[in-house]
């Protein structure tokens, strides 16, 4: 659904737990006229949290995001396109302080769904075009402006292996949602090991919350996910995964 906000005044609103609207108006974009109304697909914002989850990745960098036509016109474009109506961003994923290639994000965004993948946006190895577009498919490789690919592992040479990583569970695939119950009998907190500790951050991760691995040792990465996580969720944040973290880990929607 596209939600239309005020800008300046909403540039600090969070649309998610990782984007806020300021970053979907891109300064250099205007040429000193900023939107006064800014158009944003919450369809976007859930394809780019799910990228975000899937790779467990400390931040994403939004370098175009809404354009007004005229600003999508001086940048090279019809005036017309998804960015335009708010339904794109040029995006650059960053884990463990290193950027994600775009081969992995455009094979990870075909897998989740999204129609409108551009490979390598503006030529840049890092840096990918997702649109929320529902009609229709268009994958291009911007590096020349090719398009019609049908498939980014077979046109990069990745593996899904790269992409998932050992997390080859069922519960890890991207149309991975449905009801899990866990039974909490002890607080979990830093020092804690074990199988919960692995279930705890298989949760966290799958909120957008990296705890810095799913290795079953509840260290400071995992500490400072779970009082990220409750402080995005208004619980007690004490670090210490109980009844009630868990249960909002449990309660939430899971992709
Ligand atoms: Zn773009």
């Amino acid at each position: 659904m596209i939600r239309y906000y005020s800008y300046p005044a909403d540039a600090e609103a969070s649309l998610s737990a990782h984007f806020k609207v300021g970053e979907f108006v891109t300064y250099s974009d205007y040429g000193g006229n900023y939107p006064e109304q800014v158009p944003i697909d919450s369809d976007l914002i859930d394809i780019l949290e799910k990228i975000f989850a899937r790779f467990g990745c400390d931040c994403a960098v939004i370098s175009s995001g809404y354009r007004t036509p005229a600003c999508d016109i001086a940048v090279g474009g019809s005036g017309g396109g998804y960015h335009t109506l708010g339904m794109a961003a040029d995006v650059q994923f960053i884990k463990d302080g290193q950027p994600l290639h775009s081969r992995l994000i455009a094979c990870c965004a075909q897998d989740i769904g999204v129609k409108g993948i551009g490979y390598r946006c503006g030529g840049a190895e890092y840096w990918t075009h997702l649109d929320s577009r529902t009609s229709g498919t268009w994958f291009g490789d911007e590096t020349d402006y090719s398009c019609g690919y049908s498939d980014f592992y077979a046109y990069t040479g990745t593996t899904k292996a790269e992409v998932y990583g050992d997390a080859t569970d069922s519960a890890w695939q991207p149309s991975g949602s449905g009801n899990v119950q866990v039974t909490v009998d002890c607080n979990l907190c830093n020092g804690s090991t074990g199988r919960a500790v692995y279930v705890l951050q298989a949760l966290l991760l799958s909120h957008g919350y990296g705890a810095g691995g799913v290795d079953g040792i509840f260290g400071s990465g995992t500490e400072a996910a779970v009082r990220d996580f409750q402080y995005q969720n208004a619980l007690e944040v004490d670090g210490v995964a109980g009844k009630q973290t868990f249960g909002k880990l449990c309660g939430g929607e899971f992709y």
